[in-house]
């Protein structure tokens, strides 16, 4: 009988539930360690989401010992959710894991005081010391990479963040005829150094690959399980022309009727490399161009100009039935000649049957552009950042008094102002 539930609060896509490969890694150092735990999805629960009571009426069913796991995308809910819970069940230990950064653990902890632990960086056996410790009602003094408050100090202990030796996922733990598809971790982290995004910062500016024997393993468990759809979820993918072909290879020597997706960065791709994802079941991929302007493509150092974007963009739609091109608007100094070379750019796209995706920039915590121009950010009901599937939240006047007044927990929410937001804004409504 076990005191202890892992939960998986990943939001899935609209119409696709994806196996919470990452929790199942959590699940899998559980069982290394021989410790007994109950493991639920909060994604397979019916209706909404995103309603502060159903999370609270949830959790109260699992066991004293709460581990939340892929908390971001359903922060400010789950707070709420949570204090609630506390508010009747003092007797429950709240720990949230999920590649939080430090300082947002700290603040966390520091202003939520029904949140218990927060543990940082990839998940490893540190978090069943922490389930041990709690239990015998031991200080945690002396776990690394973890966040949690003693004699009302918040007390942060320093731990690499280490993902060469992520746990393999414990497929065999979940039914997965409650799923669609699968996100696998082909790689973790980017060396670009895009000024507005976190992802290189996170493990350390290190990218590491998961061996392709393990690659080989969690891709013939999931499509023996009857999972056919896969999602390689690391963002540099195919910057190494080697690795790509590998990976391919590698699904075509399966012979199985897989199809797979992946993340592209446009200026390492050619015609080749294309011909053979194809080839291996490739049928959509997302590259993530941000702006149609040059100027604003070199302030944030993507690396390529945009006539470079397009064409192989145009390439990849030849061999690849669905190609994704992702834009951004919002940089702070984006001015209405560049956002409008953004609009004209998504018609280009649309024209060639392209698909676009137009998303409002959110700042994120330690990047160069966030710290250059935090001072800038701001709150609004109507202009956050659909990367996050969070418009719901809007229609809670209480998510929104949560977000307003803790800007530093939830950074993603917001935006950086500037003089012609709105008027992009209106624009952005008029098109749709
Ligand atoms: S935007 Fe993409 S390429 Fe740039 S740093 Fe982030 S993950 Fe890497």
């Amino acid at each position: 009988m076990s005191d202890a539930t892992l939960i998986s609060m990943q939001v899935s896509e609209r119409n696709l539930k994806h196996v919470p490969t990452n929790t199942l890694q959590v699940l899998s150092i559980f069982e290394d360690e021989n410790i007994n735990i109950e493991f639920k999805d909060y994604n397979l629960e019916k209706g909404n989401l995103y309603d502060v009571d159903k999370i609270c009426n949830f959790l109260k069913k699992c066991e004293d010992y709460l581990f939340l796991t892929s908390v971001i995308s359903v922060l400010p809910n789950l707070l709420l959710a949570l204090k609630k819970l506390k508010e009747t069940n003092q007797e429950k230990k709240v720990i949230l894991g999920g590649h939080m950064a430090p300082e947002l653990a700290k603040y966390i902890i520091k202003h939520f005081s029904f949140v218990d632990v927060i543990t940082l960086g990839f998940a490893d056996k540190r978090i069943c010391e922490v389930y041990r410790r709690l239990k015998k009602g031991e200080s945690l003094k002396g776990i690394n990479g973890i966040v949690f408050s003693e004699n009302n100090k918040t007390i942060i202990t320093e731990g690499k963040v280490n993902a060469s030796n992520v746990s393999k996922p414990a497929f065999d733990k979940i039914n997965m005829q409650d799923y669609d598809i699968a996100y696998i971790n082909d790689s973790i982290g980017c060396p670009y150094n895009c000024t507005f995004c976190n992802i290189p910062i996170m493990p350390g500016r290190k990218l590491y690959y998961t061996p392709i024997k393990q690659l080989r393993k969690e891709i013939t468990t999931l499509y023996d399980k009857g999972i056919k759809n896969i999602m390689l979820s690391g963002e540099a993918f195919t910057i190494n022309k080697k690795r790509v072909i590998e990976v391919c290879d590698l699904f075509s020597k399966e012979g199985r009727d897989i199809k797979w997706r992946c993340y592209g960065r446009v200026n390492h791709m050619n015609e080749e490399m294309l011909q053979k994802m194809s080839k291996a079941g490739c049928y959509r991929i997302f590259y993530g161009i941000e702006s149609a302007s040059n100027k604003i493509l070199r302030r944030i150092k993507k690396g390529f100009t945009i006539n470079e974007a397009f064409k192989k963009i145009s390439i990849s739609n030849k061999y690849i039935e669905e190609v994704v091109a992702s834009m951004m608007w919002g940089f702070p100094f984006e001015t209405m000649k560049d956002f409008n070379k953004t609009v004209l750019f998504i018609m280009k796209l649309k024209n060639i049957k392209v698909t676009p995706a137009l998303l409002h920039l959110a700042p994120q915590r330690n990047t160069s552009l966030y710290n250059e121009y935090k001072k800038r950010i701001r709150f609004s009901k109507d202009l956050i950042s659909n990367v996050t599937f969070n418009y719901e939240i809007l229609k809670r006047k209480e998510l929104a008094t949560l977000i307003q007044s803790h800007p530093e927990a939830f950074l993603e929410f917001h935006h950086y102002h500037s003089n012609n937001l709105r008027k992009k804004a209106n624009m952005i409504n008029y098109l749709d």
